[in-house]
């Protein structure tokens, strides 16, 4: 069979990247890996979930393994819809869809809002599986800045111009750089996204991992309501990614809409992964979880950038994250890191090349590091053996 000429336009668009194979090998045991975005393993609740699971079977088992609601389990919604709740704004139980994981939120985003051509404006660098998930349908990515203040608001009026249909942005400790978008650059967006009549997809999987610093309000708090921000959450880096689950917090026009794409994709999120999960939140899981995971990532990220500052050369630079999981480093910019990784991975330590999350030119000298899911000891290990395959490089 000749498949080639059968798979449709848009699968010529998806992918395979090369570094992904290469990462295959970080899976050996004698590997340091900096490459994945694994929340720390040994601070899942184990014993939380044991528990929450023997009582969803015992009070409500039946229910629990039923297919449900498309939209999701009511009580996880209504939580949610609490939690996001501020003085100025309810969120109701209509506006809130539960998806798997934030990045079907994503999918689902571009699913109902993308036509081909539509231009979309993205951070440089972005989230990866973002642009994966988007670029099958045709669009024109149109990159912005992204420096250690995050976003550069002040570069995006020329983008506007082009009306795009989408913004997307994640402010919060950005998947790869973890750098954090300041109020300012906040209600500026805000501002431009009123007079530009436009809509930014918030995207925000790090934004409780803040050991350092204020926290910043939402995007979607910022709005007051007008609708302007399309909230995307998960519970994957606060509770456990093998879990699946996310939402999106949009009004209820768009969950409408979202939750027709959501059934021609998988009709629901697994029913009982939304109640164990409901009755490990409605429990105080989380305030009892977060204070831990913050310590420990700070602990981490702390020991990243001593080792850092200790072994990497004087002409290397590096964001400086107040919470999340990744940094993002500079080398000279003679340094191809694609190069770089292949040296690295023979002194047994992985990590992602930065130019994979560039949607437009740039990065061949970055590289994303990982600090949550490695003890500090493993990381001052990985540090050096990365300055091995540095000094050897250059
Ligand atoms: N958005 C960003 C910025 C991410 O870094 C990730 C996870 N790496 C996701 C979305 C997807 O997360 P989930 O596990 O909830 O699908």
């Amino acid at each position: 069979m000749k498949w080639k000429s059968r798979f449709a336009s848009r699968t010529k668009q998806m992918r395979r990247s090369t570094i992904r194979e290469l990462l295959k090998l970080t899976a050996r045991p004698d590997m340091i890996s900096f490459a994945g975005g694994l929340p720390a393993p040994e601070l899942f609740p184990l014993e939380q979930m044991r528990r929450a699971t023997e009582c969803v079977l015992t009070q409500r088992g039946h229910a629990a393994l039923q297919y449900g609601e498309t939209e999701g389990v009511a009580e996880l919604r209504d939580w949610l819809a609490a939690r996001f709740s501020t003085k100025g704004i309810a969120v109701e139980r209509a506006n809130v869809l539960i998806t798997t994981g934030a990045q079907q939120a994503l999918d689902l985003i571009g699913r109902i809002f993308l036509d081909e051509g539509d231009a979309v404006i993205v951070e440089n660098p972005t989230y990866l599986a973002l642009l994966s998930a988007w670029r099958p349908w045709g669009v024109r990515f149109l990159p912005v800045i992204s420096d250690a203040s995050g976003m550069c608001v002040n570069e995006l009026d020329p983008l506007f111009a082009q009306r795009p249909k989408l913004v997307y942005s994640v402010p919060n400790f950005q998947n790869p750089q973890g750098t954090t978008l300041g109020l300012e650059g906040r209600l500026r967006l805000l501002k431009l996204l009123r007079e530009n009549d436009a809509v930014v997809v918030e995207d925000d999987p790090y934004g409780e991992l803040r050991y350092e610093g204020e926290f910043l309000p939402h995007l979607f708090e910022l709005d007051r309501g007008e609708g302007r921000v399309l909230h995307v959450g998960t519970f994957s880096k606060t509770i456990a990614p093998g879990l699946r689950l996310g939402w999106v917090i949009a009004p209820e026009e768009v969950i409408e809409k979202l939750v027709l794409a959501k059934q021609g994709a998988d009709l629901h999120t697994s029913t009982f992964c939304q109640h164990v999960l409901y009755e490990m939140v409605r429990e105080g899981l989380l305030e009892k979880r977060l204070p831990l995971l913050r310590e420990a990532y700070q602990e981490r990220r702390d020991a990243m950038l001593s080792a850092l500052e200790e072994w990497f050369p004087r002409d290397a630079s590096w964001t400086r994250p107040e919470g999340g999981m990744f940094l993002m480093v500079n080398l000279p910019a003679n340094v191809d890191t694609a190069e770089l990784l292949k040296l690295a991975l023979q002194h047994k330590v992985a990590f992602v090349p930065g130019e994979e999350f560039h949607a437009a030119e740039g990065g061949r000298n970055t590289l994303r590091l990982n600090f949550s899911n490695s003890p500090p000891a493993v990381i001052e290990q990985g540090i050096q053996r990365l300055k091995t395959a540095v000094d050897e490089l250059t």
